[in-house]
């Protein structure tokens, strides 16, 4: 074996999905098709509990440096750094559960920092092209191998092909063609036409229109631009200068499962849709969350019976929730005078504040619960916040101070502590707390248990 786990692609989930291996104990090997790092502009934030989940691996001085240049970046392109649905611009952040502004590539370099600190190798400049699987593992290209395999490739994986995952959703419905743009002369308002839409901030520009047919490949040109705020606004715009050219499209598309034998899938390998609302990093993230620890201990030959189905089972409806808000939000986004009435109703609902909450939540996923084999009593299932713990001398400290490892956690309160023996703190780390608990946490972050009778059942399945 050249690794325990073979992760396909360096891009965000590929990366992240290493470390966590790396950090449970498995040996990854990653394969990049790219020569080196896309400097591609795509995500321009991490949701919330993507971002809650970096602190816990450390990356909170990072993550809030970048944040305050990424705010920026965003009120200078929208005029606002108000949360959106369906470019509906309303949305109230929660001071208690930020996002985090950061550009893709950036977050990238972060991630890849992270991964070779951890020891993680990473081989750029190979696609990977070929797999074989059998009873022992997958075969790569015909000379890596490895026990299992994950596509971690993107929208187009070529390792969901390969292995032949089911990839159902719909069609697009609308298309966008954007850049960085210099415009010679007038430029028309941004906002919705009669045709479609034309975004304009800041040095971002771009066109969506109905789908269609038509399914255009290759750079993005200065006179395809051009046209497209023509056909959509009815003026004649000069395009002076264009870098950063991108066409995305909003198909809804998620394999039927998430693993094959000893395939798997995550993050936009998994599941496509748009990025209205920006929740392709936070899904995609959350996968590898869930994924890694559990891979791991199926490669170290102690994971409980069914850890390994469980990542299907709590993931797909995780995506699947994603999909349906997109696709709603697609439906907002459509021309036609109907959806701006519907539109202006949205936006009305948007002021009062609980749906302000609800609209938001859709999109951070703060509300989804990992359904639970046991019973495990309130919150158990919803992924836990930042806590503020306060230790029997009244030492304060934060959650993510004590998750850089990877481990799961049992925070326990002076009436519980009986509940921890040896052979739970070989399985956990078992932290004293006199403010919240007691609470069974995962190395990704759900709540497994709390407080409801004895955490033995929680252990057992997961540890
Ligand atoms: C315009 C736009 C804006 C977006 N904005 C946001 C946002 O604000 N917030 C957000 O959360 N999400 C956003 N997204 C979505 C986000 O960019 C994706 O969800 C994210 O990139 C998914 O990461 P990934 O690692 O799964 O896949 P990718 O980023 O696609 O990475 C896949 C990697 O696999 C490599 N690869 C592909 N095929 C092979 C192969 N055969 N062999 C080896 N390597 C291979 C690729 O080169 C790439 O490095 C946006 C997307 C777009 C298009």
């Amino acid at each position: 074996m050249d690794a325990d786990v073979i992760v396909t692609g360096a891009g965000p989930v590929g990366l992240f999905l290493a470390a966590e291996l790396k950090l449970a104990g498995a040996e990854p090997l990653v394969l990049e098709r790219l020569p080196t790092p896309s400097e591609e502009t795509k995500a321009r934030g991490l949701g919330v509990l993507a971002t809650e989940l970096l602190r816990r691996r450390g990356f909170g001085d990072r993550l809030a440096e970048a944040d305050a240049a990424g705010t920026r970046d965003l009120a200078r392109d929208h005029g606002t750094t108000l949360g959106h649905f369906a470019s509906i611009h309303k949305l109230v952040p929660d001071p208690d559960r930020p996002r985090t502004n950061i550009w893709q590539p950036q977050l990238e370099r972060l991630l890849t920092e992270h991964a070779l600190a951890l020891g993680v190798r990473i081989l750029r400049g190979h696609e990977v092209t070929t797999i074989e699987s059998d009873d022992d593992g997958v075969t790569v290209n015909g000379r890596w191998r490895g026990r299992c395999l994950v596509g971690c490739d993107g929208g187009r994986s070529t390792v969901r092909k390969l292995a032949g995952f089911a990839f159902p959703g719909t069609p697009p419905l609308l298309r966008t063609t954007a850049g960085r743009v210099r415009f010679a002369g007038d430029v028309p308002a941004g906002g919705r036409y009669p045709a479609g839409a034309f975004m304009f901030g800041g040095s971002m520009a771009g066109f969506t229109e109905p789908a269609g047919d038509a399914d255009p490949d290759g750079p993005v040109t200065a006179a395809e631009l051009a046209d497209g705020i023509r056909r959509v606004t009815g003026t004649e715009v000069v395009v002076e200068e264009l870098t950063d050219g991108r066409r995305f499209a909003d198909q809804a598309r998620q394999a039927a499962t998430y693993r094959m034998g000893n395939v798997f899938l995550a993050g936009d390998a998994a599941h496509v849709h748009s990025p209205s609302g920006g929740q392709g990093l936070n899904l995609g993230l959350l996968d590898a969350a869930n994924l890694g620890w559990k891979l791991a201990a199926a490669v170290r030959g102690d994971a409980p019976e069914g850890l390994l189905d469980s990542y299907t089972s709590e993931r797909h409806p995780a995506g699947e929730a994603v999909l349906r808000n997109t696709r709603a939000q697609s439906a907002l986004l459509a021309p036609g005078p109907h959806v701006d009435a519907l539109r202006e109703i949205v936006a009305e609902l948007m002021d009062l504040p609980e749906a302000n909450r609800y609209f938001a939540g859709l999109l951070s996923g703060v509300h989804q619960r990992c359904e639970l084999p046991y019973a495990a009593g309130e919150p158990a299932g919803t992924y836990t916040p930042d806590l503020e713990l306060i230790d029997d001398d009244g030492r304060v400290t934060r959650l993510h101070e004590h998750t850089r490892t990877g481990r799961g956690l049992l925070l326990l309160t002076p009436d519980t502590r009986h509940l921890a023996d040896e052979r739970v703190g070989m399985r956990v780390d078992v932290v004293p707390v006199t403010n919240v608990g007691p609470l069974l946490l995962r190395p990704d972050g759900v709540i497994a248990w709390a407080g409801e009778g004895s955490p033995k059942a929680a252990l057992d399945a997961w540890f």
